[in-house]
């Protein structure tokens, strides 16, 4: 029988009721005929408020027993949606990710999966019970409980879909797909039937906000079908149930995508801070001696730009770092002046970076040329540029970004009728 792996977020548990609505959309899918593995998140608040009551005993609280306390919220929603289940005639009982065993690495709070046991839990569905599994942890070489991260109950649903051999692993959540682009910024902005992998990828860790980064990767590294659904649409509704077409986004291989759009998405992503090295020395070994203190901070480095020097002596140098990391970033580059020698040093905290983003790309010329001369005809100066096989992105200043977002989405035919 296909299995299908059904994850539901913390707004789709938020209360009882919306637990007894989760657990109609699993008796759907159970009479539909599948064998059906459900993660749950927490409920809804219920990670920050564990998490606040760790940091108000100690900020720096040993790590094991952070993950202690935290992934408490997952095995309440568990239980009580196996409870839920069991109401409605249907066999189910919960498992903490240490009863199948997820096994995570030693790195408590952010810990990678490197194993997961399916044996039990595929014997257990082909007996017709529903597995409802806490989400975001696992247990770690220490034999403790180790938690995946914020967000990170869809990198459980998709590393357990390829665990089991799931047909897909649907993501419950509270908006009804992966859309074009924000549509707070733009109410024309689509919803997307398919995205492939890399696309989801790129939009997921710029700022689209609908999945946990490293549930995408593992997702195209496992060939997982995820699907991206609302839990707020009506159990009983007839199309949910279709196969074909139900309502959502499918984030697949880009082989299953028949029609490619040249541009499928606009991301865009805030908080981005520049900093300019003026006239750095032009040797080998400067550009380490930037960024490898930076490396060392912590600070993550993202746009980097460099200039040919006309003389073969001094360059500029232009790259991006998270606002938050910006000051500290300019005092380590001050740290350094003498070991890389530069003249001086600019930047500016209050940046976006927009993002146009479609497989199409690849064998598409002229989409970063029509995105310029589109910009630039509203007056948006851009501040540097960089790009993909499938993605180009520009920082600009934050005062323009909707503006840029718009005429973009408009400019690709991203726009709804
Ligand atoms: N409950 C965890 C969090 O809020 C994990 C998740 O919901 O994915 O980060
Ligand atoms: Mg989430």
């Amino acid at each position: 029988m296909a299995r299908l792996v059904m994850k539901f977020g913390g707004t789709s548990v938020a209360d009882i009721d919306r637990i007894r609505n989760v657990a109609r959309h699993v008796k759907r899918e159970v009479e539909a005929g599948y064998e059906v593995a459900v993660v749950v998140s927490a409920m809804s608040g219920k990670t920050n408020e564990l998490v606040g009551w760790t940091r108000a005993l100690a900020p720096m609280h040993d790590a094991r027993e952070y993950d202690a306390v935290v992934a408490s919220g997952e095995q309440v929603t568990s239980g009580l949606l196996a409870i839920a289940l069991q109401e409605i005639g249907i066999n189910a009982r919960s498992w903490q990710g240490w009863q199948i065993p997820i096994k995570t690495d030693g790195a408590h709070g952010a810990a990678r999966i490197v194993d997961i046991d399916g044996s039990k839990l595929v014997e257990r569905l082909a007996q017709g019970q529903v597995a409802v599994i806490a989400g975001f942890q696992g247990i770690g070489p220490d034999n403790r409980i180790a938690t995946l991260g914020r967000g990170g109950s869809d990198t459980s649903a998709v590393a357990i879909a390829a665990a089991i051999g799931a047909e897909r692993c649907d993501i419950y959540t509270d908006v009804d797909g992966v859309y074009t682009t924000d549509p707070r910024i733009v109410p024309k902005a689509k919803r997307l039937d398919r995205v492939s992998y890399e696309e989801m990828l790129e939009m997921a860790s710029l700022g689209a906000k609908v999945l946990q980064v490293r549930s995408v990767e593992l997702a195209m590294v496992h060939g997982v079908r995820t699907f991206v659904r609302s839990s707020f649409d009506d159990p009983a509704d007839p199309r949910l149930g279709d196969p074909r077409n139900p309502p959502g986004t499918l984030i697949c291989d880009e082989d299953e995508i028949v029609e490619k759009q040249v541009v499928t998405g606009i991301a865009y992503s805030k908080d981005e801070a520049q900093i300019s090295l003026r006239e750095v020395a032009d040797k080998p070994g400067v550009a380490a001696a930037v960024f490898v203190p930076l490396a060392e901070a912590n600070i993550n480095v993202d746009m980097i730009v460099q200039n040919v020097s006309e003389d073969g002596t001094t360059t500029d140098m232009t790259f991006t770092v998270p606002t938050t990391d910006f000051d500290r970033a300019l005092k380590v580059l001050e740290g350094a002046r003498a070991a890389i020698g530069y003249v001086n040093i600019q930047g500016s905290g209050d940046l976006v970076k927009v993002s146009v983003i479609g497989i199409g790309m690849r064998s598409h010329a002229g989409v970063a040329a029509s995105a310029f001369k589109a910009l630039a005809s509203k007056g948006i100066n851009i501040r540097a540029i960089t790009t993909s096989e499938i993605k180009i992105s520009i920082l600009i200043d934050s005062a323009y970004a909707e503006l840029a977002v718009r005429t973009l989405h408009s400019l690709y035919g991203l726009d709804a009728a």
